[in-house]
């Protein structure tokens, strides 16, 4: 197959183009870099394999067939998309639309990557995907939250008014190697900070809770999922929840590090638990996540260590209130 991968000089997307490659397919690689960068993907450089500078809010040209879209551009640190408020609307927006587009005329499969923000500050917990959500759309998160939601929509208009042959992933909290040091989420934050010496920073109590999916696990559930014929929208992540305050303290263990606990205020509309509900992924997939949380965060360890003996590990980004 020929698959064209938005987004994907990003984390997420860089690991999706490495499993597209091993399975023999060529990629389309596009990204403006605003979060992603081409270091990601330089080891896939040479043949079957384009890499392309390009906002997809733009009109996207593409010479040739293609078989897949998988739109993964956005910011997705609640960090970068507070300070990208406007650009991460219109990547939800116009990027999907864009991207839709070119499914359609070139006939190919798009898998839109949605999100466990489309559930909000769940009052339903664990989240199956029939939960609607509940989203604050005028809070600062509702420009990630809202986009994506409206991306959803947008990939079932296509499908229902044009027949496009969509799949939609609602991923879950992610971590693993490629993270930046300033990403800001919670992971990158408390391996940053232990390596450096730095207090862990603890928003609220620490009592909200996230289940983390490593990386590998996360990019062979939607693997399978683009190319099963599951049309709904599907969970992808691992369903062991932590309390954030448990998680400081096994980043606490796995690193060594001696570094206190900082409590900072609770961002608002901060999420108090989330978890999902993966009943669909197990039987429509057959999938479920094989990293236990301390193998993955060891590998993620050893890769944030590796940046800083390369004196390539930056500040984290920390939110102040
Ligand atoms: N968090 C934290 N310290 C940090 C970064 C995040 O306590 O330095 C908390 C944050 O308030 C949230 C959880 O960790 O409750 C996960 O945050 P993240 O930014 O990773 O992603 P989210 O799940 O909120 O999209």
């Amino acid at each position: 197959m020929r698959v064209l991968i938005t987004g994907a000089a990003g984390f997420l997307g860089s690991h999706l183009c490495d499993r597209f490659r091993r399975e023999g397919h060529s990629v389309v690689a596009i990204d403006n870099y605003i979060t992603g960068t081409p270091e990601n993907l330089a080891h896939l450089l040479g043949d079957g394999f384009e890499l392309v500078q390009h906002d997809v809010t733009e009109y996207v040209h593409v010479p040739g067939a293609l078989d897949g879209i998988l739109h993964f551009a956005s910011p997705a640190s609640p960090t970068d998309y507070l300070e990208l408020p406007i650009q991460t609307l219109k990547v939800g927006s116009l990027g999907t639309h864009k991207a839709l587009g070119l499914a359609k005329a070139k006939q190919a499969r798009f898998l839109l990557a949605s999100t466990s923000e489309v559930y909000g500050d769940p009052l339903v917990h664990p989240q199956p995907e029939s939960y609607w959500g509940n989203v604050n759309p005028i809070g600062p998160r509702g420009v990630y939250d809202e986009a994506k939601r409206f991306a959803e929509a947008l990939t079932m208009a296509y499908r229902r008014a044009h027949g496009v042959d969509t799949r939609i992933v609602r991923i879950f909290n992610t971590y693993g190697p490629r993270m930046r040091p300033g990403d800001g989420r919670v992971v990158s934050n408390f391996i940053v900070q232990a390596l450096r010496g730095e207090p862990l920073t603890v928003y609220g109590d620490g009592g909200q809770t996230r289940s983390f999916c490593y990386v590998s696990d996360e990019v062979e559930g939607i693997y399978r999922l683009f190319m099963s014929d599951i049309t709904g929208p599907v969970n992808i992540g691992n369903p062991n929840e932590f309390l954030v305050g448990e998680l400081a303290d096994l980043v606490l263990e796995l690193t060594g590090s001696s570094s206190e606990i900082r409590h900072l205020p609770l961002p608002e509309d901060d999420p108090k638990v989330r978890q999902p509900d993966i009943t669909r992924a197990r039987e429509l997939l057959d999938w479920e996540p094989q990293v236990p949380l301390r193998e993955g965060l060891a590998l993620t360890i050893e890769y944030f260590r590796g940046l800083q003996e390369r004196k390539l590990l930056g500040s984290p980004t920390v939110l102040t209130g």
